[in-house]
């Protein structure tokens, strides 16, 4: 192994226990918010989901654009998600990692619940997937790196990811990513999990057979998704669910002709069905990976200080330009002169 890789190796795994004790710190915590919905104008929407809508909006004070994630109480009641979103919120606080999302404020009113995320401009990885057809591997590498360490730092936090997949990839307006949207992600430590959540195309074969699972599943989706990249497609795909889950379960797949070797070789090590053979998972974990001759020579210090070029800078012409953002038909929120689901959302208390 090379000299500056093993440095990369000791001052990562310093840094990663500093984060986990201030990362405990917050995560002991009360829930006390820290801003209001009058300290925000709103300017658009920049996406939609089942749990609501994210628009971006102005801090008052200090002018600075925000995504505001803004999910009503209700629909969250309906939907049985009042754990999930205190969990949510818990985690997002608590972490502290640039290649993924951070929370800066959040609140309640009598309708809603609000987070508040620093804008990130660059748009989806996945509109940009999808106008470029594929990355070329260089471009590949630089994203999937940027993932290994978010994913590292996550489970070192023990958190489990869950839901990996190019719509959940921000980038930034200088071209390094963004993980974002960690509704499905928990606090598992050494336990087992058997939930299933995420998206078909990227659900590992434990998940589907619920076999009771644990982090080796953000390491599958961390395969598909370089594989995605690389290729524009995913590596088990069909129109039927129930036959992308077949293919998964079979673990077979096949490369494009265009796939370096080392490529492949590192995708059968990480798209691997036995999870005793799984890159990630094995003995030691992440080295597995950074030290694999696709990543031969690759600069995980200079990435980590945002010393690296971004092989991609997306257009955007100032903080809150929300171009690479699709249009959405915008919607007034509701208002209630009283506050609804008081108790579900006690916990959260008013600034
Ligand atoms: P989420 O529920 O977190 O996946 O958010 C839904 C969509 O809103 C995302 O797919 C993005 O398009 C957008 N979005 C969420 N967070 C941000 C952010 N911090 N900056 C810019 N756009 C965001």
């Amino acid at each position: 192994m090379d000299a500056q890789i093993t440095r990369h190796f000791a001052d990562f795994d310093d840094f990663l226990n500093t984060s986990r004790r201030e990362f405990m710190k917050k995560w002991t915590s009360k829930f006390n918010a820290n801003a209001k919905p009058s300290d925000f104008q709103s300017i658009k929407t920049l996406g939609t989901g089942s749990f609501g809508r994210v628009m971006l909006v102005t801090h008052i004070k200090s002018r600075k654009p925000y995504a505001m994630k803004i999910m009503e109480k209700e629909h969250i009641v309906r939907m049985k998600q009042v754990q999930h979103t205190h969990n949510e919120i818990r985690i997002l606080d608590a972490i502290n990692f640039q290649f993924i999302v951070r929370l800066d404020y959040y609140f309640k009113d009598n309708v809603y619940i609000y987070m508040v995320l620093p804008f990130i401009n660059g748009g989806e990885m996945f509109t940009h997937l999808r106008n470029m057809k594929k990355f070329d591997e260089q471009l590949s590498k630089f994203y999937a790196a940027q993932v290994t360490l978010a994913l590292e730092y996550l489970h070192f936090m023990g958190l489990i990811y869950r839901d990996l997949k190019p719509e959940n990839i921000l980038i930034d307006k200088d071209g390094f990513l963004k993980v974002t949207d960690l509704g499905f992600c928990k606090k598992i430590d050494d336990e087992r999990t058997y939930t299933l959540c995420g998206t078909p195309e990227y659900l590992a074969p434990e998940v589907i057979l619920s076999q009771g699972y644990s982090f080796s599943v953000d390491w599958w989706a961390l395969g598909v998704l370089m594989y995605e990249m690389t290729a524009g497609y995913p590596p088990f795909y069909a129109k039927d669910p129930m036959r992308i889950y077949e293919k998964i379960v079979s673990g077979r797949f096949s490369c494009p002709a265009g796939f370096s070797k080392p490529l492949k070789d590192l995708l059968n090590h990480m798209l691997q069905v036995d999870r005793s053979k799984r890159f990630g998972v094995l003995v030691g974990g992440t080295k597995n990976i950074k030290s694999h001759t696709w990543f031969k020579a690759f600069d995980w210090e200079g990435l980590l200080m945002r010393k690296t070029r971004p092989p991609f800078v997306p257009k955007v012409s100032s903080g809150d330009d929300a171009s690479n953002f699709d249009a959405y038909e915008e919607e007034v929120l509701r208002t209630s002169p009283i506050e609804e689901y008081a108790d579900e959302f006690k916990k959260i208390v008013a600034a």
